[in-house]
């Protein structure tokens, strides 16, 4: 449909509700709900960095300066006798169109481009938490927290995310083995659910909403305050990488390391995560930049013959007061135990703050070259660890080839770490693997690397794992069919449907996800 006429539509169905006139200047001065109606405004608010396609487009953006603003525009499409579909947007950093609201309202939640932005974070320093709006980044967060030597205590690899976003999918990163993930670090937040009410909740208040919206893709209420657990901050990260040729060792040594959770902390690492390196170096890899002073060989020059290497990051995290010395021989005390390719050891340290933010550094340099704004066809999956090494043997060494366009990260979690009442669902194993393929298409590149050949590789990995029945789940999830949503959720699904009736009965919320048909 033409963007004015989406508008019009829009303003139309407001109207029935509200009974006024045509200008969209009355309607925002009579409902005191600040829509932007501009189009670039509804175009940017209705794109994501998958780029895949041209998602449909909203009929409007709200840029909130309250909770309230949420209330008002949540209530009238509840209220509406037509209803429309209203998504909140964090950062726009789906893949598949999971935060647009077709004809609908996009919550554009981030205070980073609000004409009136809400009060975003409150430490509370004795209390060991912060309050954040439910759109603030990650980065604003830690730099605000860090003000009183605090941190919070499970990341994600990139902290350019809306707190919303990431806790609506889980927040995983190489702290989970330890942490678990971010929905699990979380006390209490604020919610507005599809019918328009603002509910405080907790695992002991309303506890049924709060576990909904953990990893619940959007679906029962927006969020728009947090409140996460924070610890006193490290102030430098000692981060090492180590190669390995033969999978069964690099597994071997990841499941180890995450084994060490329950261990004092001088007894494990901080971090654990690794990557495949499939095409020969990392090229291409946001990871590449990784200078080691003790040992200045690139990664990329240890030759593997053509096969596939597979490289274990861990960190150690240590503060001001730490005596170098004791850093030092707990990090070797650990490594003793591994098993890697002698003499491929890598180790740099640097400052915290630059570690949890280092994917950042390679977008700017991405963004330099023009290869961050271009599409990404992501395929994120959990692997149970039964499983992972058929996994490997089928995609790493087969589906795959010796062209990846992008990292291949890999590593294992404790699934005790993750709350069994929250919407996340993971294999039923103790200890499952991420497989994220990051990926990005060149057009114009070569042929391996365009978007067809990428996202059939991707149909073609999935369907490995049905066929072999692997039993995986996906990350950041994307299915286009109910029937596929119920699969997905398993014996959950009757739970989620029933919360779906519960917290948003007219299935006006996080459209874009297309788990549940909007009734109107
Ligand atoms: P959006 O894309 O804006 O929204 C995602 C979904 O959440 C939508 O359905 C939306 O409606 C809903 N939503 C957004 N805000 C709210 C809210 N306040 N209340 C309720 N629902 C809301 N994930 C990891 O776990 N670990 C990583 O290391 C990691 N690294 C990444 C690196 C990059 C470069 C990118 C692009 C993504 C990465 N992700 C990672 C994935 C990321 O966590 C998700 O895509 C997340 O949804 C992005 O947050 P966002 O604020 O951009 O959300």
């Amino acid at each position: 449909m033409a963007p004015k006429l989406l508008m019009l539509t829009a303003i139309c169905r407001l109207i029935v509700t509200v009974g006024l006139t045509l200008n969209p200047n009355d309607l925002l001065i009579t409902t005191q709900i600040p829509l932007s109606f501009n189009h670039t405004d509804i175009q940017s608010a209705s794109s994501d960095f998958g780029g895949l396609t041209n998602h449909p487009l909203a009929a409007a953006v709200l840029h909130p300066s309250s909770a309230a603003d949420v209330v008002k525009v949540v209530k009238l499409a509840y209220e509406s006798p037509h209803g429309f579909a209203v998504s909140a947007r964090g950062h726009g950093h789906s893949i598949n169109g999971q935060s647009a609201a077709e004809n609908g309202v996009v919550v554009q939640m981030t205070t980073r481009s609000s004409p009136s932005p809400p009060q975003a974070v409150v430490v509370f320093e004795e209390m060991m938490y912060v309050d954040v709006w439910g759109g603030e980044l990650w980065i604003d967060v830690l730099k605000c927290t860090l003000k009183y030597g605090l941190a919070p205590k499970s990341w994600t690899d990139y902290l350019y995310l809306s707190v919303g976003g990431t806790i609506s999918n889980a927040g995983i990163s190489g702290q989970a083995f330890n942490y678990g993930p971010q929905i699990s670090n979380v006390h209490e937040v604020d919610v507005v659910t599809g019918k328009g009410e603002l509910v405080t909740c907790s695992e002991d208040q309303n506890s049924e909403l709060f576990h909904a919206v953990m990893g619940g893709l959007g679906q029962f209420g927006i969020i728009t305050r947090a409140r996460i657990a924070l610890e006193p901050s490290p102030q430098r990260v000692r981060w090492i990488r180590v190669l390995y040729s033969n999978f069964t060792s690099f597994t071997h040594d990841q499941e180890y390391l995450v084994s060490l959770h329950g261990q004092p902390s001088s007894q494990k690492f901080d971090y654990v995560e690794g990557f495949v390196i499939v095409d020969g170096g990392l090229i291409n890899n946001w990871r590449s930049s990784f200078f080691s002073p003790s040992n200045p060989v690139k990664i990329s020059s240890i030759s593997s013959g053509g096969s596939i290497l597979y490289c274990l990051e861990i960190t150690k995290n240590y503060y001001h007061h730490s005596d170098p010395e004791s850093v030092n021989q707990e990090v070797e005390a650990l490594l003793e135990k591994l098993n890697f390719i002698p003499a491929s050891v890598f180790t740099t340290d640097i400052p915290y703050i630059d570690f949890l933010d280092r994917v950042h550094k390679a977008e700017l340099k991405l963004r330099s070259k023009g290869l961050w704004d271009v599409p990404h066809p992501w395929l994120n999956l959990f692997v149970p660890k039964s499983r992972i090494a058929d996994f490997d043997k089928g995609v790493f060494k087969g589906i795959l080839g010796n062209k990846t366009s992008g990292p291949i990260l890999i590593y294992p979690m404790n699934k005790n770490k993750w709350d069994e009442e929250t919407s996340v669902v993971t294999p039923n194993e103790d200890v499952f693997y991420l497989v994220a393929l990051l990926r990005s298409a060149l057009q114009n590149g070569e042929e391996a690397l365009t978007l067809e050949r990428l996202s059939d590789e991707n149909r073609q990995i999935l369907n490995f794992c049905e066929e072999q029945k692997i039993g995986i789940k996906q990350y950041l999830p994307h299915y286009t069919t109910q029937q596929e949503w119920m699969d997905h959720y398993g014996e959950k699904w009757p739970q989620i449907y029933k919360r779906k009736l519960e917290f948003d009965p007219r299935h006006i919320l996080a459209t874009g996800q297309r788990i549940f048909e909007p009734s109107f």
